[in-house]
C-alpha cells in the first residue's frame, strides 16, 4: 500500500470545498490516514516549497499557501501517489482533464485546490513535514 500528501490549499478552504473534495478521494478509493487544518506562516510555505524557490512564481506562491488555512492529508492506496496525480489533473486546471479535482475547482495555475507528491519519496518527506508519526493512524 502505498501513500501521498496532499493539501487542501488555502483557496480549497475558502471556498468551502473541504468536504467535496475529500469526497472526491474517498469516492476515488483513497484512505485518509492523517488529517489536520493549520494556518502555515510564510516561513513554513517557503520551507514547504522550497525546491521552487528559484522559480518566479515562488513568491506568489508563499502568499497564496500561507494567506489562510489548509488541510494537509496522508492518503494511503495502491498506486496513491500517480493515482492521485491522475485525480486531481494537471497543474494548470486549462489544461486538466474533465472531471479532476483542478478541473472542477481551480481558478488558476497558482490558485489550483490541490497539491499531491509528485514520488513516493517526496510523499515520505512531505508527510514528516506535516505529521508526527502518532498522527498517522490506519482506518483498520
Ligand atoms: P504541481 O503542484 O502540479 O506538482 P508544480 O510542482 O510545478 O505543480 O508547482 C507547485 C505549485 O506552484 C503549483 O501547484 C501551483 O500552485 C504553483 N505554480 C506552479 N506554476 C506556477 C505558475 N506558473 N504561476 C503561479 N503559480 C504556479
Amino acid at each position: 500500500m502505498e501513500r501521498t500528501l496532499t493539501i487542501l490549499k488555502p483557496d480549497c478552504v475558502k471556498k468551502q470545498l473541504i468536504g467535496a473534495v475529500i469526497n472526491q478521494i474517498e469516492r476515488a478509493g483513497f484512505r485518509v490516514v492523517a488529517m489536520k487544518k493549520i494556518k502555515l506562516s510564510k516561513e513554513t510555505a517557503g520551507e514547504f516549497y522550497g525546491v521552487h524557490r528559484e522559480r518566479p512564481f515562488f513568491g506568489e506562491l508563499v502568499d497564496f499557501m500561507s494567506s489562510g488555512p489548509c488541510v494537509p492529508m496522508i492518503l494511503e492506496k495502491e498506486n496513491a501517489v500517480a493515482d492521485f496525480r491522475t485525480l486531481i489533473g494537471a497543474t494548470d486546471p486549462a489544461e486538466a482533464e474533465e472531471g479532476t479535482v483542478r478541473k472542477l475547482h481551480a481558478d488558476s495555475k497558482g490558485e489550483n485546490i490541490v497539491h499531491g507528491s509528485d514520488s513516493a519519496e517526496n510523499a515520505a518527506i512531505e508527510a514528516g513535514f506535516f505529521f508526527a508519526a502518532e498522527e498517522v493512524v490506519r482506518n483498520n
